[in-house]
């Protein structure tokens, strides 16, 4: 695949888990690991505004298969990917590449990001909102999760 059918492959898988999390709550971030080290490769994070959507979307995924694999998650304590991600911007130019400890990014192209963006304020105020506002991570981790064209 060249550059572009690879960042098209990867917008649309990025598009499509961001709106099966979006079924579970309101969706804050989105973050793909684009680490080959054990620990990171295949994770997929979604930050939830409500913990308690976080947890309905982890359970429903701990029921679920993706790409003929089962899917594995959990409720991860990170709140702050700032912390949890390269310093070096989506650790381009990192010296420890794929095998870095911190998360290095995938990000989708700019177009998607604003649409997701977009959609998910219309969805917001078409459904109203409230004013709890607690924080949680889920990561639906590892082989289960692992992009098709690595
Ligand atoms: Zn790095």
């Amino acid at each position: 695949m060249n550059p572009s059918q690879l960042q098209n492959h990867f917008d649309a898988f990025y598009e499509d888990f961001f709106c099966e999390m979006c079924k579970y709550g309101e969706v804050e971030e989105v973050v793909v690991c684009d680490n080959n080290n054990d620990h990171l490769i295949g994770n997929v994070y979604a930050r939830f505004k409500y913990e308690e959507d976080a947890q309905t979307a982890c359970d429903a995924l701990n029921a679920r298969w993706y790409a003929a694999r089962p899917i594995y998650c959990e409720l991860s304590p990170v709140t702050d990917f700032r912390e949890a991600c390269c310093r070096l911007n989506s650790g381009e130019g990192c010296v420890r590449g794929g095998f870095c400890n911190f998360i290095h990014r995938k990000e989708p192209s700019k177009d998607l990001e604003r649409e997701l963006e977009l959609g998910m304020k219309k969805w917001l105020r078409a459904r109203g909102r409230d004013k709890r506002s607690v924080s949680r991570s889920i990561s639906p981790n590892g082989e289960s999760r692992r992009r098709k064209e690595v």
